[in-house]
């Protein structure tokens, strides 16, 4: 029997591991940590239960990720839909509601930015574009001749018409008379989901995640960790070994092959084939002087991912009782996003008493921040900045539920040190690389023939949708290198 190493218990580690156990592989799944999911964990404080920093669970539609991973496991997830609103965006003079219902979202932007439509009907068709080659396991880009044949399998006649769009932006759709409000509204769409805001978001993947609202949005019973709980779960009770507190701290190799994983309590881990969820940094940094060249001059050359400052709250649920659950504040249109002008804020459904201690909801507010700017502070400067940016963002939460702060009881602010320790990820970088260009996505490969990154940093990137698919994608790749 083949066996795989799985380094980390995110959502891409677990994934590829489950499809790999049921296609006859011995799966072992190596987590530093104490609980899996990674950026879509939960974990447990004081009573609660907070999402690390994933909170908005899509991808649950008829032919989405997750499903599809549900059909082929036989399992099912801890899920219920969203029927109103996916979230509501809060601009200065106006909330815009992301509804799930295709009828009712077209009405909501004829009335807010009626000069739209022509751009959402272009969005419309480059995501249903889009969703359709995800569905048939379009492998871009492609890292072997086999994917490379089936690039043209996964086309279609209407595919073509986003062919003159390859290289182009979302800007290049944007309407000729737009306003800095209808910007604003959809940068903030894209950054949380592109990491990338128009002006750089290529076009046709902008697309397909302005379509997120509408693509099988769900609320998570226990959080979103409850995904990697089921995960880990269905490994267990099909023969895998998950195992918790396993950090692995180097990769031995052999003649350009990945030969056995090393863990900090000194154990050594054998295994044919050995998937990485982890970024390319750190992959370097476990391979050290076994790194291929192509590996050290991508870490050197490629630009770093954002990074996360996040507040996880516990508040009055009498107080916050909003029943919609996602919000986007933005709160100053003409300024550049992130850094505390746009903030993502969840609460944990009103009927969800797993989450916190009665009579409380628990909630995570978070803005994408550039991890430069937190890099070589001293402890009293880091903390200061930290301070800073926990009211900037307590500030903009009273945008979109007026009396946030004082129904606070709990307020655990996090920054990329923060990211970095828990998660493991270098200097705190999160949400994958922004999604700029086709042409320069990154694909699983890694230099190695048997190690292969899974993860947000590979090709569609981030979220647990994103990540699902690549891990479906590299299940694949590895179960075909073995047969052959
Ligand atoms: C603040 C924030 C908000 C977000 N919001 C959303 C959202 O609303 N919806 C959404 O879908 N996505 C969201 N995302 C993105 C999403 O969480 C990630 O894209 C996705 O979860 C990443 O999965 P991954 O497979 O790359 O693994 P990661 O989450 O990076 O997990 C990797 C795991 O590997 C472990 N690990 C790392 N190194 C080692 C090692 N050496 N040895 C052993 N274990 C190791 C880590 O401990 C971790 O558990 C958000 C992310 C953040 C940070």
């Amino acid at each position: 029997m083949s066996r795989a190493v799985i380094i980390g218990a995110g959502m891409g580690g677990l994934t590829a591991a489950a499809l790999l156990l049921k296609r006859g592989w011995q799966v072992t799944v190596l987590e530093a940590g104490t609980y899996p999911g990674g950026c879509a964990g939960t974990f447990t404080h004081k009573g609660y239960r907070f999402d690390a920093g994933a909170t908005l669970a899509g991808g649950f539609d008829p032919a989405g990720p997750h499903t599809r991973v549900a059909e082929i496991l036989g399992l099912q997830w801890p899920v219920t839909p969203i029927h109103d609103a996916a979230w509501a965006t809060h601009l200065p003079e106006q909330t815009i509601h992301q509804w799930v219902d295709p009828a009712r979202w077209r009405a909501e932007y004829q009335t807010h930015f009626p000069f739209s439509a022509r751009f959402w009907q272009k969005q419309e068709q480059f995501a249903k574009i889009a969703w359709e080659l995800s569905a048939r396991d379009f492998p871009w880009p492609p890292v072997t001749l086999g994917e490379v044949a089936r690039l043209p399998l996964a086309l279609r006649p209407e595919t073509l018409a986003a062919a003159p769009y390859l290289f182009r932006k979302i800007r290049h759709l944007l309407p000729r008379e737009t306003t800095p409000e209808f910007k604003a509204f959809v940068d903030g769409s894209l950054l949380i989901s592109a990491q990338a805001i128009s002006d750089q978001a290529d076009a046709l993947y902008g697309a397909s995640v302005l379509d997120l609202p509408r693509r099988g949005v769900m609320h998570v019973r226990g959080g979103m960790g409850a995904i990697a709980e089921t995960l880990v779960n269905w490994i267990r009770a099909n023969g895998g070994q998950v195992e918790y507190r396993q950090r692995v701290t180097g990769l031995e190799t052999v003649n350009g092959a990945a030969q056995a994983a090393l863990t900090a309590k000194e154990m050594r881990f054998e295994a044919d084939c050995f998937l990485a969820n982890v970024t390319p940094w750190a992959l370097e940094t476990l391979l050290g002087e076994a790194a291929p060249g192509s590996l050290q001059r991508e870490t050197r050359s490629r630009a770093a991912m954002w990074g996360a400052f996040v507040i996880h709250a516990g508040v009055r649920a009498e107080k916050i009782s909003h029943p919609i659950t996602h919000h986007q504040v933005i709160v100053d249109v003409n300024q550049p996003l992130g850094e505390g002008n746009s903030v993502f804020i969840s609460l944990s459904p009103l009927d969800d008493a797993s989450r916190a201690p009665a009579g409380m909801r628990a909630a995570i507010l978070s803005t994408h921040t550039r991890i430069r700017d937190w890099q070589g502070l001293s402890e009293t400067a880091y903390q200061e900045r930290k301070a800073a940016y926990a009211q900037k963002v307590l500030t903009a939460a009273e945008r979109a539920l007026p009396g946030f702060r004082a129904a606070a009881e709990l307020i655990l602010p996090g920054a990329p040190r923060t990211y970095a320790f828990y998660t493991h990820r270098p200097q705190g970088m999160v949400g994958g690389f922004p999604q700029t260009s086709l042409f320069s996505a990154r694909g699983p490969q890694t230099g190695l023939r048997n190690l292969w990154l899974v993860g947000d940093s590979i090709f569609p990137g981030q979220s647990t949708a994103g990540v699902t698919l690549g891990a479906m994608r590299v299940a694949g790749l590895v179960n075909g290198q073995k047969k052959r």
